[in-house]
C-alpha cells in the first residue's frame, strides 16, 4: 500500500465516491431499462412437507436476465431497487408475474397450496396497496387464499398502525402472512401476536450453523417452541443436508425450503416438478 499511501488521500477518496455513484446511477438506469424490457423473471423454489415429501408450497424468487451480465441474482440489484424505489415497480412486477402463474397452475390442475412472494416495505406502505393487490388477484384468477406474502421483521416490528391496518384488511380478504428471515432482526413477541401472521420463516443463517454454533442450534430450537406455543406454522429455509433435516424435524419443524429439495428454478420447470408429484403417490 506504499503506493497508494504516496497519493493525495482526499482525491483518492473523492474519486472512489464519484465512481460508486456513477455506477449506482448507471445500474439504477439499467434496472429501469430492464423494467421495460420484461428482463425480470420468477424462479420458483419448492417448500415441502418432509412427514409426505410434498410441495406445500412454491417460493417466487426475483432474477435478471441481463443482456451482457448473464442470470443475476436479487443481491446484485435488489439494494439499489430499495434505494432508488425501483423497488416499486420491481416489486409489481414480480406481484404480477406470480399471480399470473398461479392463476395458470391453479386452472391446470397443479397449483400448489401456496405460492408465496417477497414483499418489500416501500410496496406495503403505497396507498392503497390492499386494493390494488385484490384488483390484480381478481384479474389473473388466483385465489387469495393461495398467496402468501413474506414480510422482514423490521417492517413488521416498526409498530406502524397503518401498516398493521392493512395486514388485517389483506388477511381478511384470504391473504396469508409469512415472517421471512426470522431470528436475525429484533422481534418482539407482543407485535407478532397482534398481527395477522400465520408463519415464522427461520433464517437459513441458523439452519446453516445448526452443527458449528450451539448458540443457533439453541435458537432453532427455542423458535420451534415458542412458534408452537403462538400456533405459528414454521418454514425452516436454506437446508442443504440430511443432518439438517434430520436435526430440524427432531426439533419438531415439519416445512423445509432448501437446496436439499430443490433449488429455485425456471417456471416451465417448476411446473415439470409439479406435475411429476401429482403422478407419484404421496
Ligand atoms: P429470501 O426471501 O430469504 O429467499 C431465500 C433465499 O435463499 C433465496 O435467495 C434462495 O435462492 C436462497 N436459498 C434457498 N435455498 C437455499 C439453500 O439451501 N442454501 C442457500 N445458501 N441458499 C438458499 P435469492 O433468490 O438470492 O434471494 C435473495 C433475497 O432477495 C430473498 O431472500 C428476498 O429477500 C429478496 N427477493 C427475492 N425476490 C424478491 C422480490 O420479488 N421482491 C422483494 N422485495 N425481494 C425479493
Ligand atoms: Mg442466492
Ligand atoms: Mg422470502
Ligand atoms: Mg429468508
Amino acid at each position: 500500500h506504499a503506493k497508494e499511501r504516496g497519493r493525495n488521500n482526499w482525491q483518492m477518496y473523492s474519486e472512489d465516491l464519484t465512481h460508486q455513484a456513477v455506477e449506482r446511477l448507471k445500474l439504477e438506469n439499467d434496472i429501469r431499462k430492464g423494467l421495460e424490457r420484461g428482463e425480470f423473471v420468477l424462479h420458483y423454489q419448492p417448500i415441502v412437507d418432509t412427514a409426505d415429501s410434498r410441495i406445500v408450497g412454491v417460493e417466487a424468487l426475483l432474477r435478471w436476465q441481463h443482456p451482457e451480465r448473464g442470470l443475476l441474482e436479487p443481491s446484485a440489484f435488489i439494494p439499489v431497487a430499495e434505494e432508488s424505489g425501483l423497488i416499486i415497480p420491481l416489486g409489481h412486477r414480480a406481484l404480477d408475474a406470480a399471480c399470473a402463474q398461479g392463476a395458470a397452475w391453479q386452472r391446470a390442475g397443479i397449483a400448489p397450496a401456496r405460492i408465496a412472494v417477497n414483499l418489500s416495505g416501500s410496496q406495503l406502505r403505497m396507498p392503497d396497496f390492499t386494493h390494488g393487490l385484490m384488483a390484480l388477484l381478481a384479474h389473473h384468477g388466483l385465489d387469495a387464499g393461495r398467496l402468501v406474502l413474506e414480510l422482514t421483521e423490521g417492517l413488521v416490528m416498526d409498530g406502524d398502525p397503518a401498516i398493521a391496518a392493512e395486514l388485517h384488511r389483506l388477511r381478511a380478504a384470504g391473504v396469508h402472512f409469512a415472517l421471512d428471515d426470522f431470528g436475525i432482526g429484533y422481534s418482539s413477541i407482543a407485535h407478532l401476536k397482534r398481527l395477522p401472521i400465520g408463519s415464522l420463516k427461520i433464517d437459513r443463517s441458523f439452519v446453516h450453523g445448526l452443527f458449528d454454533n450451539p448458540n443457533d442450534a439453541g435458537i432453532t430450537t427455542a423458535i420451534l417452541a415458542m412458534a408452537r406455543h403462538l400456533g405459528l406454522d414454521v418454514v425452516a429455509e436454506g437446508v442443504e443436508t440430511a443432518a439438517e433435516r434430520d436435526f430440524l424435524r427432531e426439533a419438531g419443524c415439519r416445512t423445509m425450503q432448501g437446496y436439499l429439495f430443490s433449488p429455485p428454478r425456471p417456471a416451465a420447470e417448476m411446473e415439470t416438478l409439479l406435475r411429476d408429484a401429482l403422478r407419484e403417490p404421496a
